[in-house]
């Protein structure tokens, strides 16, 4: 049955429409105010709108309540509250007053919190967040909020991401007011397309590796991959359009602009794209996305990866972050029609490049995990190193500025561009230009971010671009500062083209897989940091900290502490790849083949028996084959063994990282490699796993 979109849409939302209908005039004013200007919310209002958002959740068919969050684990968090009170008579009231709008108390010590919990309370409270929505899932009314503890330091991904766009807000509206416009309301607007794999449960269930880790430790490529481009926008299995369907319908229903949806380059793999919202929006609105994708995903037999390598060979997937900033709806990054409007047009593009440049290794550090390391650099995702793309059309603009030629500008299409007199060539806006290997493209009217993976919480990769730029357009409005008029733009041509010129290392229009571009991004002096391990420590670089205390971010004790969990939960993560891994040679692929090895000597004694005279090289070539490699991969067992327990004792997170990344990580490597190599050597009946033909290829 077709599903009436308009009908059903944000039907399990309380959203401005609900709010304007429900609740009185009075409040729902202060409530706007709130959420469009951060004016603080007193507890009567607070009252009302939660009783307004009680009884309209009740009506939906709610019971319980919610303060929804995003702590480091990277996932988010629930604990369901009835709203039943029991009264004297034996009956029951259905409450929720404003208070427990406002204000949770959940137990932050059970949380990832990077020592902060030995030097504060363990005590953690929750507030809620009114600039997201309140939406019911399963019959609970969720209230996002943010997460901190007793003395205030932020223990989530929310809140400094808050935190930066308040601060963008200001930078922003100081360059505006540069240029004679009255202060806006300025949102940071995101589009976040999320891939993914749907596999089949049947088969994921055969496999701990997929059960455990979510990727597959071992398998030999499959006979077919991606070379025929067959599965790209390919017509979508029967299966996995059933899953869609529902999806958007449950995305739709939660007032997530779920747009568009196709297959995506590697089989098995699938793409979903909302059309963007302002950022915090936008960011919920994906976590509760892949939240519905996986457990949809039950409903038909599958299982949803959201894994950034689940395969060895095959694409990875990836959360490509779009990113714009918007005054009140007009976008920022549009070139414009005329040329106040490029001046502006092209200082939010220079601070922008500039951030990027100098914050590239925070950037890099931002995308680190155990899964995006397999993905960066692997020919299929912008490599490690950052660079920023802007096509041919920008690029020939930002030289001609840098060799203060601006005036000779004239593109293809013979538009001169002069900043005082003429406008930038319109045809810009079409820029179409695609550049699938930049880490970080202009694609027209915004940039996209490639290098999130596709299990990311986007909330750490955007807080830190946001806070970077802020920095950037601070530095200009200082600069600027008690100029006007055509002081003004002299003043700004001069300094963007310095900028330009002390940035453009960071320009790079060419094939990022290249090998060349290694080389010469080293010779730019670009940082390369391949590994998590590697990348983790610009995280707690004093610039790092200082860019964030300058801002009001985080501070310092909040960047250590969160530094901490994301190095322990790589080295976590990796500990527990190396368990599975040891675990399924000793019990799956070792007796797998040792048992093999015997059919075959056993065939062999046979056939001697009766064919004395026959050729049995063949066999006997299979039977050495097998008994070296068990003893190969018996010996590289033991090694693992070693150097993981080894790793594991290290206390210092930073340096068992650093031993993860360069003894463990390549040891499951080369025992992959042993493995994976006898998958093609002995029978199928006898191999112990679902192999990638099989997974990748199901119907
Ligand atoms: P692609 O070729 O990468 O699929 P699309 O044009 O489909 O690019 O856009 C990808 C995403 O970018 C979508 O989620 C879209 O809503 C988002 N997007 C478009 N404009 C903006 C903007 N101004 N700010 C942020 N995201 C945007
Ligand atoms: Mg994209």
């Amino acid at each position: 049955m077709s599903t009436n979109v308009s009908e059903i849409y944000g039907t399990m939302v309380f959203n401005e429409h609900v709010m304007a209908e429900r609740l009185p005039s009075v409040t729902y004013k202060a409530l706007m105010r709130t959420i469009e200007r951060g004016e603080p919310l007193d507890i009567e209002v607070a009252n009302v709108v939660a009783h307004s958002m009680k009884e309209w959740a009740i009506e939906q068919g709610a019971t319980h309540y919610t303060h929804w969050f995003q702590p480091l684990t990277g996932l988010t968090s629930e604990k369901h509250d009835g709203f039943i009170d029991p009264i004297s008579d034996g009956r029951a009231l259905m409450r929720f007053s404003g208070k427990e709008l406002i204000q949770g108390e959940p137990d932050a010590s059970s949380f990832p919190n990077g020592g902060l919990r030995a030097t504060f309370e363990a005590r953690g409270y929750t507030a809620w967040d009114p600039t997201s929505y309140a939406f019911i899932k399963d019959e609970v009314l969720c209230i996002p909020t943010a997460f901190c503890s007793y003395t205030g330091e932020a223990l989530d991904e929310k809140t400094p991401l808050l935190r930066s766009m308040a601060v963008i807000e200001e930078q922003v509206n100081r360059v505006l007011a540069l240029f004679g416009e009255p202060s806006r309301r300025i949102d940071v607007t995101i589009g976040c397309e999320q891939e993914y794999f749907l596999i089949s449960e049947e088969q994921y269930k055969q496999r701990l590796d997929l059960m455990l880790t979510n990727r597959t430790l071992f398998g030999y490529a499959p006979c077919k991959g991606q070379e025929l481009d067959d599965h790209y926008f390919g017509a979508i299995r029967p299966t996995v359009n059933e899953f869609m369907k529902e999806l958007d319908d449950e995305l739709w229903k939660l007032g997530i602009p779920a747009k568009t949806k196709h297959n995506e380059v590697a089989p098995a793999q699938h793409e979903l794209a909302p059309i963007f919202e302002n950022a915090n929006r936008a960011i919920d609105h994906n976590l509760l996305t892949m939240e519905k994708m996986r457990l949809l995903a039950s409903h038909h037999g599958l299982v949803c990866l959201q894994h950034e390598k689940p395969f060895e060979g095959i694409n990875g997937s990836g959360k490509h972050d779009n990113w714009s900033l918007s005054a009140d709806g007009r976008n920022l990054l549009e070139p414009g029609d005329d040329p106040m409007e490029n001046l502006r047009f092209l200082v939010f593009l220079t601070c922008v490049i500039e951030a990027v440049d100098e914050y590239q290794d925070l950037l890099r550090a931002s995308v680190a995990s155990a899964g995006n390391d397999h993905r960066l650099g692997a020919d299929e995702a912008p490599p490690a190193i950052v660079s920023i793309f802007l096509g041919s059309e920008l690029s020939a603009i930002v030289e001609a500025l840098v060799n203060d030629h601006e005036s000779d500008y004239s593109s293809a299409h013979k538009v001169a561009m002069d900043l005082g007199v003429s406008v930038l060539p319109a045809f810009l806006k079409d820029n179409t230009d695609r550049n699938r290997t930049s880490p970080f493209a202009f694609t027209g009217n915004k940039f996209e971010f490639r290098m999130p993976g596709s299990s990311q919480n986007l909330s750490e990769a955007n807080t830190i671009l946001n806070t970077a730029v802020s920095k950037s357009l601070k530095d200009f409005a200082d600069a600027m500062d008690g100029l006007t008029g055509e002081a003004f733009e002299e003043a700004a041509v001069a300094h963007i083209k310095q900028l330009l010129r002390d940035h453009q290392r960071i320009i790079f229009d060419g094939n990022g897989y290249a090998e060349e571009w290694t080389v010469e991004a080293a010779r730019r002096g670009l940082s390369n940091a391949r590994t998590t391990a590697d990348a983790m420590p610009a995280l707690v670089s004093e610039k790092t900290i200082a860019l964030f205390e300058e801002f009001g971010i985080l501070t310092e004790t909040e960047v250590r502490s969160r530094y901490e969990v994301k190095l322990e939960k790589y080295n976590k993560l990796i500990n527990i790849e190396a368990r599975t891994c040891k675990r399924m040679v000793r019990q799956q692929y070792l007796p797998a083949i040792a048992d093999y090895a015997a059919e075959v000597a056993d065939n062999i004694w046979k056939v001697k028996q009766v064919a004395p005279e026959a050729d049995l090289s063949p066999q006997q070539t299979i039977l050495e084959k097998l008994t070296a490699s068990i003893k190969a991969i018996d010996d590289l067992l033991r090694e693992l063994d070693e150097t993981h327990h080894a790793t594991r004792a290290i206390a210092d997170q930073q340096e068992c990282a650093n031993r993860n990344a360069s003894e463990v990580i390549p040891l499951m490597e080369r025992l992959r490699a042993e493995i994976d190599a006898l998958e093609i050597v002995v029978s199928a009946d006898h191999w112990p796993v679902p192999s990638y033909n099989e997974i990748l290829f199901y119907a």
